[in-house]
């Protein structure tokens, strides 16, 4: 079995349990990564769902009506630095007719298999929905279930039966009991989904770990948020142009849940909803276990954004003499031992299955931090 652990919360830091939105931003920034075609020029007047981008075989479509600006070094947590600017001119044009509901009970393996890649349902035991959020603090994946929950629910159902996946399972935390109670009042219409209720520990939420934890193997696990993309897809015949974001810390008291559109300055979402009244507060982007800090100007919401914590800055502890008391090692759930990462030999093969995980450094009684003398010194 993996070793998970339970993470001592801090009370100052809250989480909302209502979702904002910030749909209309002035400036939309689309990621334009290498080998990338674009498919407009300056001022080419785009409408939602006009292709703009060609990255190696996906189209990236705007997700706004507006103007082609210009092309812009811009920074995120996509590896990319490049980014199409598109200006919202708040007319909505769309090039496709107003979203109609797919029925579901028409949705064929022909056209599952026309829309993604669908040989990953094939031959499965297991479906499982993961609405699980590793990192303390960030409850995006929770609510992307608690916001569509029916949908979802409706469309495992019918992926269950198309497929033959005898075993589907929604996976939640045991600490959002409102949301867990709209779940189970759904979950009467669909007695094969078992609703998993899993204790709240530090990475559960990794498919690996989560497998390991519910012991099955031959499984499709999937993330609650690529589920939104997947339903997108296949009920609403449309790109996902939204996301969720969770933004908390101990520096704001009024944490929220936002509806963003994907490609939206994460500056101007702060600004909208937030007066911060720390001076020189951290950003740090992803959570305090696998985050990293940013700098918000500038900074674009990409897929790979979850979060952001808005931080009162701290004084560095000061780290001191190693005690040898092996609780770095013990405690590291690839059984890797930190110590042992200045032997560049042992190093190189370390981070290889390293999670970034950050434990070793969080449990260590004097503060010695392995993201920077470690691992995630590069
Ligand atoms: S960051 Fe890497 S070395 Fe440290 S506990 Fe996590 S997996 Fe182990
Ligand atoms: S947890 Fe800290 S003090 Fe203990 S062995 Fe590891 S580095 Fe040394």
């Amino acid at each position: 079995m993996q070793k998970l652990i339970e993470l001592k919360k801090d009370e100052n830091i809250l989480v909302s349990s209502t979702i904002s939105n910030f749909l209309s931003p002035d400036y939309l920034y689309l990621a334009i990564k290498n080998d990338s075609e674009i498919l407009v020029s300056k001022k080419t007047s785009v409408k939602i769902g006009d292709p703009l981008i060609i990255n190696n075989t996906q189209t990236i479509t705007s997700p706004s009506s507006g103007l082609i600006k210009s092309i812009k070094k811009m920074s995120s947590l996509a590896k990319t630095e490049y980014f199409l600017e598109i200006e919202n001119d708040f007319e909505e044009r769309s090039n496709k007719p107003p979203i109609t509901q797919n029925n579901l009970n028409k949705l064929t393996k022909e056209e599952i298999n026309n829309l993604i890649d669908s040989h990953i349902f094939i031959d499965k035991d297991y479906l499982i929905l993961n609405a699980l959020d590793d990192e303390p603090y960030i409850l995006t994946e929770n609510f992307y279930l608690f916001a569509y929950y029916e949908e979802f629910l409706e469309l495992l159902d019918n992926l269950s039966k198309i497929y033959n996946i005898p075993n589907v399972y929604v996976c939640v935390k045991s600490n959002s009991s409102t949301n867990i109670n709209k779940l189970m009042s759904a979950l009467g219409m669909y007695p094969h989904i078992e609703l998993k209720i899993l204790p709240d520990l530090y990475l559960l939420g990794k498919e690996s770990f989560l497998c390991n934890y519910l012991n099955i193997t031959n499984d499709l696990t999937i993330k609650a948020s690529t589920f939104y993309s997947i339903y997108n897809t296949l009920v609403r015949k449309r790109s996902t142009f939204d996301k969720l974001i969770t933004i908390s810390g101990d520096a704001l008291k009024n944490p929220m849940i936002i509806k963003v559109k994907i490609g939206t300055l994460l500056k101007d979402v702060v600004n909208e909803f937030f007066k911060i009244t720390t001076p020189n507060p951290l950003f740090i982007a992803n959570g305090l276990m696998m985050g990293q800090v940013i700098n918000i100007d500038n900074f674009v919401i990409t897929d790979e954004f979850l979060g952001l914590l808005i931080m009162k800055p701290k004084e560095p502890k000061e780290s001191g003499k190693c005690l040898n008391c092996s609780l770095c090692s013990e405690v590291c759930p690839v059984s890797l031992n930190p110590l042992l990462f200045n032997d560049k030999k042992y190093y190189e093969e370390a981070k290889k299955i390293c999670l970034n995980c950050g434990l070793c450094s969080y449990i260590c009684p004097v503060y010695i931090n392995f993201f920077k003398e470690g691992v995630h010194y590069e």
